[in-house]
């Protein structure tokens, strides 16, 4: 295999598609990756946030951005939570997920049995739509080439998308309703996905968490963890 020295990305991923195919089962099992396993993952997480991001004014929303929240999380993680996009505070801070909805995405992780660090957490498009709008579907399009490499990088066995905005932006196609569509299993780029609702939604009708935690369940029964 001659790995391509033009092009810093591509060459870290086919450093990883190297490794994947050196130790089959270690990453077939993906619970202690190698060392170098994750630092080319986190080194191409780098060079896409710096060197091909940047400071992207691609799409509209860059221009009420404060910060342009790239994801965070382990650059080898096995479940891959994706949002919609960054809030006030998201924006502010310049991460995914830290406001009143993130808190509570944070307690379904930990009652998954799992921490932040553990799990890596994107969203549709980088930068805040003005007033908490949805991303308009060109917006999403135009971010969500991004978020694939991410997903390629990170390669998890399970991503969860969160409400149905990130769902849309995944499918690129309108979601008619995501109690209709949450728990259903899906493959995006070869990876097993599932729907459920946005943490944000949880605040407003916390009789639904139920239906979360059972989604969440079936989660951890693929990927082969208990509850705390
Ligand atoms: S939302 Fe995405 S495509 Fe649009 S400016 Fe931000 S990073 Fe660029």
């Amino acid at each position: 295999m001659s790995l391509p020295s033009d092009d810093p990305l591509r060459e870290a991923l086919a450093w990883l598609t190297l490794y994947q195919e050196l130790g089959v089962e270690e990453i077939a099992a993906r619970k202690s990756p190698s060392g170098a396993w994750e630092e080319g993952a986190s080194r191409a997480l780098a060079h896409l946030r710096h060197e091909e991001i940047g400071d992207c004014s691609r799409c509209g929303l860059c221009s009420g951005r404060n910060r342009l929240v790239f994801g965070a999380g382990s650059p080898t993680a096995r479940l891959f939570f994706v949002g919609e996009g960054p809030g006030a505070e998201e924006d502010r801070r310049g991460e995914p997920f830290v406001g009143k909805a993130g808190q509570l995405l944070d307690r379904i992780i930990t009652a998954m049995g799992l921490s932040r660090e553990d799990v890596y957490i994107g969203n549709i498009v980088k930068c805040r739509p003005p007033g908490n709008r949805a991303p308009l579907p060109e917006e999403a399009a135009t971010c969500l080439p991004f978020l694939i490499k991410q997903i390629e990088i990170v390669r998890p066995e399970v991503i969860v998308t969160l409400g149905r905005t990130a769902l849309e932006g995944l499918l690129g196609q309108p979601v008619r309703s995501i109690t209709r569509a949450r728990g259903q299993w899906f493959r995006f780029q070869g990876i097993q996905a599932i729907p459920t609702f946005h943490p944000a939604y949880l605040l407003r009708n916390p009789e639904q968490k139920r239906p979360v935690w059972e989604d969440m369940k079936v989660v951890m029964e693929v990927l082969g963890l208990s509850s705390q």
